[in-house]
This record gives structure tokens, sequence and C-alpha cells, in this order.
């Protein structure tokens, strides 16, 4: 009999936390999960679950244009609700929600409701209410992060931007990652006048300058006001909305302004450095290999270690610690070869390294590029382009980056992610057969690379 209550006490349900916790009940641990807000996390609840759907629902608009301009069809231009979409949304999330209560009561994980904190290294607290484990987890994922400026008051961030009772009619977007590019796309399909404002010269940074590039053409195109170098020094609300003043004081006016300037790793209230647990200087846990951190039984995952912060690098982070812990199998997370994708329009879809990268890696590298018209806009009359990109190690063949900024770069790219995984080389792309018409062939005909 164990001296515990039980066996693995995970703090925080998201995408990491509840694998963790249900392959843990696996091996027959004894697991208790704590969630102080929806199960689920930020993924199902106030992220990637939410975003996709709000980027179909903004993709029609432009699926209409398609059919009017080079199709045929004779389509009235129609209005969009928002509060009847919202409504639709929420009840998928509910749904969700309720799945994540039945996966975690089938597998037999203990469901406690409220904030935890850490007392020593092996028990917890929720509200007030005492529990004990041999191994503490945590994963309480991130927050957004908005910098401190005159007017902060008046923006929202992610949190709020999933609820809000109308659809704005401008938006100010700011930042340059993911959430910006993204939530810009989203906005401008919706029919709303988006400017997205980046404090540096070139958005996406971290990605390959070609897609960097490609997509500011992109969004300048379909008209979404892009500035670079450009940041809000203060925010001042008027009568009608909201102002972003520059730097040089010019003024921009809104009905909304979405800062979305990254996120913090939620640390804060755990009572981490109270039982010895290293943060870093952005407040992340500091991990070993196998997602221990410096507190032999306190362990942590997914975006609170701020190593990969995507959803599923923190369920393969969560699937090897309870192969570590629970299963007699001690895993490391691999780290490598992640492949991600940005549901921007178009949209970017990555993996391996960029062209930068290559080059400071490898002494000698091709560059395999291709831009071109997708098929579908032969009859539009559309300027949009596709993208896609292969970086090859001349010396061993290996391709060890691709790109692409089109239409479902997603979709596409997951499959050649398992290509780059097994280490395969140029020659097998090209032994590689296409699948006719589509644009994902391009990667598997692409034959003379670009002049160095
Ligand atoms: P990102 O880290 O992607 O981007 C943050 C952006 O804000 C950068 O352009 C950064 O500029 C800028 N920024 C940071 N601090 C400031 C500041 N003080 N003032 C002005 N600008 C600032 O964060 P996001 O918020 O877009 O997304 C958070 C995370 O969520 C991402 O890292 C990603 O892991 C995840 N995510 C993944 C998605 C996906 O997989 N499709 C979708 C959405 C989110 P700079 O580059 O100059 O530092």
């Amino acid at each position: 009999m164990s001296r515990y209550d039980f066996d693995l006490f995970t703090l925080g349900a998201g995408s990491g936390g509840v694998r963790a916790s249900r392959m843990s009940a696996g091996y027959g641990a004894r697991v208790a999960i704590a969630e102080e807000r929806l199960l689920g996390g930020t993924c199902v609840n106030l992220g990637c679950i939410p975003k996709k759907l709000l980027v179909y629902a903004s993709q029609v608009r432009a699926e209409v244009e398609v059919a009017v301009k080079g199709y045929g069809w004779a389509i009235e231009p129609g209005c969009h609700d928002w509060a009847n979409f919202i409504a639709n949304k929420d009840r998928e999330i509910a749904r969700l929600n309720g799945v994540y209560a039945g996966l975690l009561d089938d597998a037999g994980v203990a469901r406690i409701e409220g904030h935890a904190s850490i007392v020593d290294p092996h028990s917890v607290e929720v509200d007030g209410k005492p529990y004990t484990a041999e191994h503490i987890l945590v994963a309480t994922g991130s927050w957004p992060q908005v910098p401190d400026l005159p007017g902060r008051e008046h923006t929202i961030t992610s949190n709020q931007v999933f609820h809000l009772a109308e659809m704005p009619r401008r938006v100010i977007i700011v930042g340059g990652g993911y959430i910006a590019v993204e939530f810009a796309g989203i906005f401008h399909g919706l029919g709303a006048s988006v400017t997205q404002l980046y404090r540096g010269p070139l958005f996406l940074r971290g990605f390959d300058d070609d897609v960097r590039t490609g997509l500011a053409q992109e969004m300048r195109r379909q008209g979404i006001d892009l500035r670079f170098d450009a940041d809000p020094a203060r925010l001042e609300k008027t009568e009608d909305g909201i102002v972003a003043v520059l730097a040089d004081e010019t003024r921009l006016e809104a009905d909304c302004i979405l800062y979305s300037t990254g996120r913090r790793p939620l640390t804060g209230g755990l009572g981490l450095a109270a039982v010895g647990v290293e943060l870093d200087e952005k407040g992340a846990i500091v991990v070993d290999e196998f997602s221990r951190s410096t507190v032999e039984s306190i362990w942590a995952i997914g975006d609170v270690t701020d190593r990969i912060n995507l959803t599923p690098m923190a369920i393969a982070e969560g699937m090897a610690l309870a192969r570590t812990v629970f299963g007699q199998q001690p895993t490391k997370p691999d780290h490598d070869g992640v492949p991600s994708a940005v549901f921007s329009q178009p949209a970017i879809g990555s993996v391996g390294l960029t062209e930068a990268q290559a080059r400071e890696q490898y002494a000698e590298v091709d560059v395999y590029r291709s831009h071109f018209r997708p098929l579908k806009h032969t009859l539009t009359g559309s300027g949009e382009r596709t993208m896609m990109k292969l970086l090859v190690d001349r010396r061993s063949d290996r391709v060890v980056g691709l790109h692409m900024l089109g239409p479902e770069a997603g979709e596409i790219v997951q499959g050649f992610a398992v290509a780059l995984k097994a280490g395969a080389t140029k020659a097998i792309f090209d032994a590689t057969v296409g699948i006719h018409p589509t644009a994902a062939e391009e990667f598997v005909t692409l034959r003379e690379p670009v002049a160095d």
C-alpha cells in the first residue's frame, strides 16, 4: 500500500496533462488531475480548435468569389451572422469538453476542479484541500502576454477574441507570429478592415525567408494593411473606438485591438520556487531530457517548459513521460524534425531547417524552389501564387528542409514530414511519382536547383 494518495498528480488538464494522465493510468498508476478552467486547455478552448473553425468561416467569402469569377455560379453577396456562428462553435467546444471528461473518467483518472499549488515535493493543495502523490506533473501551459504600454487595458488577446459579442468592423492586430497572421486572415476573410503592426522589418521570425516575404505579399495583395517597423506607443479610447498611436504619432483607429505578442509559461501561484523547482529567465520550468524538473519527484511538460510550444509536442512529451515514469521504458521526447503549420491565408507548412539554418549547418546546400499559380485560379484571374521549396545537403543528398506557402500547406507538409523523419534523400523524392494534378506533386518534380 502506497503512502501517497496518488502515484501521479497532474496540474493542468490541457492536451499534454490529459494525455500523460490517461497513459499513466493505463500503466496502472493511480492518477488525479486538477484543472481550474475548462478541460482541454488552450488548444481546445482558446486556441487550435476554435481558431481552425474561425479560419473555415473566414474562407467562405473568397470561395464564393472564386465560384462567381471562374466557375459559372451566380451567388448574391451574402452576410455573415457572427453570433450564430459563435454559438455553433461554442456548442462544439462544449461537446469536446465533455469528450475530455469522458476520456479521463474512462481511464480511471480522478478529476479535481480548482486551483492547484505545490506544497512540498509530494504534496499538492487544491483550493485548500490537501493531496499527496509520489510524482507531480506540472502541465499548466502558457498565457498571452501584452507589453506594458499606456492604454493596455483597451486591448484584447486570444483569451477574449473567441467570444466577442459582435464581429468588429475595423481590427488592429499587433504582433508578427502565428496568432497575429492567423487572425489577420480570419478578420479580413470575415469582411473587417484589418491593419497588422509588427515591430521588426519582416514578420514570422524563425520561418524561412521566402515564406515570410511570400505571405507578406499575399496578405497585401488581398488588401490587409500590413505595416512593418510599426509598434503602438500608446492606446487611447475614443467615442468611436480605440486609437493606436505609433511612435511617429501616426493614429490608427479600430473597434478592436488584438495583441498577439507571445505567451508566457503559466508558473505563477504554483508554489514552484518555494519547493526548489528552477525556472529560467522567462519563467519556464527547467527540465532535463526526460521532462524532470530540478526536484526529483516533480516533472513538467508542454508550454510551461517553453521547448517547442505546440499541442502535438506537449502530447508527445506527455506520452514519453508516462513511459518513463510508469512504463519501465525511459523515453526522451524527440524534438527533432517537428513540422508545423500556420493557418494564415494562404497557409504555411514547414518542416526541418530554413534556408538560413541549412546554410549555417551544411557546407553546400542546394535550394529547389517553385512559384506557381494554383490550378483553381487559372479561371479566376486571381494573382495568388503558391511557393514550394526544398533544401538539400549536397554531400549526403538528404532533404533537410521543406517549406510551402499555399492552400492546404499543413495537410501536404504533414505527409512530407514523415519522409524527412525517415531521412529521405533528394533521389528518393525524384524517384517518387507525383499525383496529378495536385500542388503537392511539385515537391517530387523539382529538378533544377536555384543558381547559388
Ligand atoms: P509568437 O511567439 O509566435 O509571436 C509573437 C510575436 O509578437 C512576434 O512577432 C514577436 O516579435 C512579437 N512581440 C513579442 N513581444 C513583443 C512586444 N513587447 N512588442 C511588440 N511585439 C512583440 O506568439 P503568438 O502570440 O503568435 O503565439 C503564441 C504561441 O502559440 C506560438 O509560439 C505558437 O507556439 C503557438 N501557436 C501555434 C499555432 C499553430 O501551430 N498554428 C497557432 C497559434 C499559436 P519578434 O519576432 O520581433 O520577437
